[in-house]
């Protein structure tokens, strides 16, 4: 069944947009359909399409999934203005905004573990809902501090973000809202954390709408939050359906062939592949293949009604 895609807002004028896979694994359906969508909405829009490797966690990083994250979009049909920045070749403009947030009182090291986080949050009234941080490293006293420094754990870093309230309209979603916690925003291991990195990314190449996939909608109000204290300005936010299978759960790699080349390997070709992404949101019927210059039309048209309903 098509989920129908309804534009709750008007397009913000010429907005770029960006896909920004992590290189941690092919890209399943799910994720090619979040990269047509997000590379449509800013066709559509006659913007610039970025594409940026997210390749902050080494562990996880395979280099094979550069290329190979790339060739699928372009078999797609989907192309991306300018070189694929990585996020890794940018740290000091991550390292730049922490040292402001620094600067203003807004961070504080951390050293709880996962394990003290999950405790926290069990015992009653221990951590607010939502896998919130409960601020225990918040206000530590001196001998508290000393006795976490004595471990020798490296501490990660926290924003000091006083359960700040943060409303905005998502483009799908309609109004969203959130309590900000306080988040990481430099990792124990010393890699910038992804909301941080994610957000001062968005502002530094100047994308003027961020789509992605309706896992991260929590994340937003996090983001933001960041973009204000840092005092630039925030995208507009679309976040678009995940993919499921047929037992309710994420798409994964047990529901069978969820990848480009396994698809491919059944005997479909990438446009018909294209095709059934843009038919699982209701922008082709099934059967045909429309070409993406023919999807950009069909949400252009989208874009233009929802603008004739919101002048009407
Ligand atoms: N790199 C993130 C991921 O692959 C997506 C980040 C984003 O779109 O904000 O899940």
């Amino acid at each position: 069944m098509a989920e129908r895609l309804v534009l709750r807002t008007p397009p913000p004028p010429r907005a770029d947009g960006r896909f920004a896979p992590s290189p941690t694994g092919p890209l399943h359906l799910g994720n090619l359909r979040t990269a047509l969508l997000s590379w449509l909405f800013a066709r559509a829009a006659g913007a610039r399409f970025l594409v940026r490797i997210e390749d902050l966690d080494v562990g996880r990083v395979r280099a094979e999934h550069y290329e190979g994250q790339l060739a699928d979009l372009a078999a797609l049909g989907l192309d991306w203005d300018g070189p694929v920045e990585r996020q890794s070749e940018h740290t000091a403009r991550h390292a730049e905004a922490l040292a402001r947030l620094r600067r203003a009182g807004l961070v504080y090291e951390c050293w709880c573990t996962r394990a003290e986080i999950r405790e926290a949050a069990s015992a009653p009234h221990g951590a607010p809902p939502g896998g919130a941080y409960p601020g225990t490293c918040r206000e530590l006293s001196a001998a508290e501090r000393r006795a976490r420094e004595a471990s020798g754990r490296p501490p990660a870093l926290r924003v000091r973000a006083d359960a700040a309230e943060v409303a905005f309209t998502d483009r799908l979603r309609g109004p969203v809202g959130g309590v900000v916690d306080d988040f990481v925003v430099r990792r124990n291991d010393g890699a910038f954390a992804y909301n941080l990195a994610t957000a001062v990314d968005d502002a530094a190449q100047g994308i003027g709408e961020v789509v992605r996939g309706d896992d991260l909608l929590d994340s937003t109000p996090r983001q933001l939050w960041l973009l204000g204290r840092l005092g630039v300005a925030a995208p507009a936010y679309a976040h678009v359906p995940l993919m499921y299978g047929p037992d309710g759960a994420r798409l994964a790699k047990r529901h069978g062939a969820v990848i480009l080349a396994e698809r491919m390997a059944l005997g479909e070709s990438a446009d018909e592949v294209r095709a059934a992404l843009a038919a699982s949101v209701g922008l082709s019927r099934p059967g045909e293949t429309p070409t993406p210059a023919t999807l950009v039309e069909r949400v252009s048209a989208l874009m233009n009604l929802e603008l004739q309903h919101d002048h009407a």
